[in-house]
């Protein structure tokens, strides 16, 4: 038989601006995500330039681009219309300090999105706004401690950087270092889709804890949806104990549907729009590719933020016109009819393809898909929770990485993360794509 092989692309100016790279920013990257440590090591690849479905290194190689900036991009690179609205914002001057119409007018659009929110406010990432949620509920509750799910990931600020999911998991730091343990100890972790668990927490610690938070579907060690009953459970059980729910809709709004996972009610989550939780953080596509984050929910709960409350919260860069603009812009590319269907229907041929290429060569493959976005765990059990995430073959996971990059096809480097599709996405790039795995899998077998 013959033995099977790749030709790989070869990328030396990535390797020549990775040593530059590590004489002077830490790691060589500006997010550990980014780094190839878990996938064996050597030089991430330095990108130059995307548009639409693809991006092209250092070299001149051209990639299609599954892992759309761990989310945001999902109308492609450089879309038209986001590109035409941040110019317009450059123009015009990107930083005033001052309101501006743009913020109403942004924050009409996703309340009307997402109506759980009265009241909103823009912060700069993902994990801001998960963090003023939490500072939020304290004040609100008057209690210190949160309830989190292991494997969550809900940013990098001390509180939730415990059991953290995909990020601190692919690099083995499941908790951070120069986090205070007294801090540590205000929260406590559960396993995912477990009631049972949580609500032995809430028996323990009862009037204590100020919330639970949850990524409703979880995009963070894989895409696992909630069990039946998970949410409605949690809700019942904080709402018994007088606790809030937060929700982090960090990577999950706008990402299956126009709204997000609260108001997603299709048929693979009959139930998820039965529940509205008190607080929700946002980020990722709501800025169209651009810095940002947001927060709201119940209006007598918001109305703790400064300048109305005591919990304090600010930022000089927060609701600045350019990510503004290019939420807006983003958010209005999304109304257009059937790409949310265009998005599910490519990552259903996505998943067809590979778990047959991976049947064919006897890869043990379990392949969990949401719509448009997927994640792959070299396991031959189902992946419902963290335990059984981890319980996956990192190492066959970084060859398959490996023999997909050199194809010119780009995923996260985590067997934790998720493949994510955009309205850039064709079917031929779904066929080359297969074509792409099935090579990989042949040399994986041999
Ligand atoms: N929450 C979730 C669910 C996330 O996936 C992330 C980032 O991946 C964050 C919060 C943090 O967002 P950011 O990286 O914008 O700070």
């Amino acid at each position: 038989m013959t033995k099977q092989s790749i030709e790989s692309i070869t990328k030396p100016r990535s390797e020549v601006l990775y040593k530059e790279a590590l004489q002077h920013i830490v790691g060589g990257v500006n997010s550990p995500s980014r780094s190839f440590k878990a996938v064996g090591g050597g030089a991430p690849v330095f990108m130059k330039r995307g548009k639409g479905a693809y991006f092209w290194d250092e070299d001149g190689n051209r990639y299609i681009d599954y892992l759309a900036a761990y989310g945001p991009i999902i109308l492609g690179h450089a879309h038209p219309k986001v590109t035409a609205a941040i110019c317009h914002a450059a123009e015009n001057g990107t930083l005033f300090g001052t309101p501006t119409e743009l913020e109403i007018e942004f924050a009409q659009l996703i309340k009307a999105a997402i109506p759980s929110l009265d009241k909103v406010r823009f912060v700069n990432s993902g994990t801001e706004a998960v963090m003023t949620t939490i500072r939020v509920a304290r004040a609100y509750t008057g209690r210190n401690k949160i309830i989190k799910f292991a494997g969550c990931y809900h940013g990098h600020s001390d509180l939730v950087l415990v059991a953290a999911g995909s990020g601190p998991s692919t690099l083995g730091i499941p908790d951070s270092a120069g986090v205070p343990s007294s801090i540590a100890s205000e929260v406590i972790t559960v396993p995912y889709n477990s009631v049972e668990a949580l609500e032995a927490a809430l028996d323990r610690w009862g009037n204590e804890i100020a919330a639970v938070m949850v990524e409703p579907i979880v995009g963070n060690f894989g895409m696992v949806m909630p069990k039946p009953g998970f949410l409605e459970g949690l809700c019942a059980a904080a709402r018994r104990n007088g606790s809030l729910v937060i929700y982090d809709e960090v990577i999950t709004a706008f990402r299956f549907h126009y709204g997000a996972a609260q108001t997603f009610d299709g048929l693979e989550a009959p139930s998820l729009a039965a529940i509205e939780p008190d607080l929700t953080a946002l980020g990722k596509i709501i800025g169209g590719g651009l810095p940002i984050g947001a927060y709201g929910g119940r209006k007598d709960i918001m109305e703790q933020v400064a300048p109305l409350g005591p919990a304090y919260q600010a930022g000089t860069m927060a609701g600045n016109p350019a990510s503004i603009s290019a939420g807006i812009a983003c958010l209005q590319a999304l109304q257009e009819p059937g790409l949310y269907d265009r998005l599910n229907k490519l990552a259903a041929g996505l998943e067809a393809g590979l778990a047959a290429a991976a049947r064919e060569h006897g890869i043990a493959l379990t392949i969990n898909r949401i719509r448009g976005s997927l994640s792959t765990h070299f396991c031959s059990h189902p992946v419902s929770d963290y335990e059984e995430a981890q319980d996956t073959d990192g190492e066959q996971f970084a060859r398959f990485f490996r023999l997909m990059l050199d194809q010119g096809i780009c995923l996260a480097p985590s067997k934790y993360e998720a493949w994510f599709m955009t309205s850039a996405h064709t079917d031929d790039d779904i066929a080359a794509t297969i074509a792409a795995a099935e090579r990989a899998f042949a040399v994986m077998a041999q």
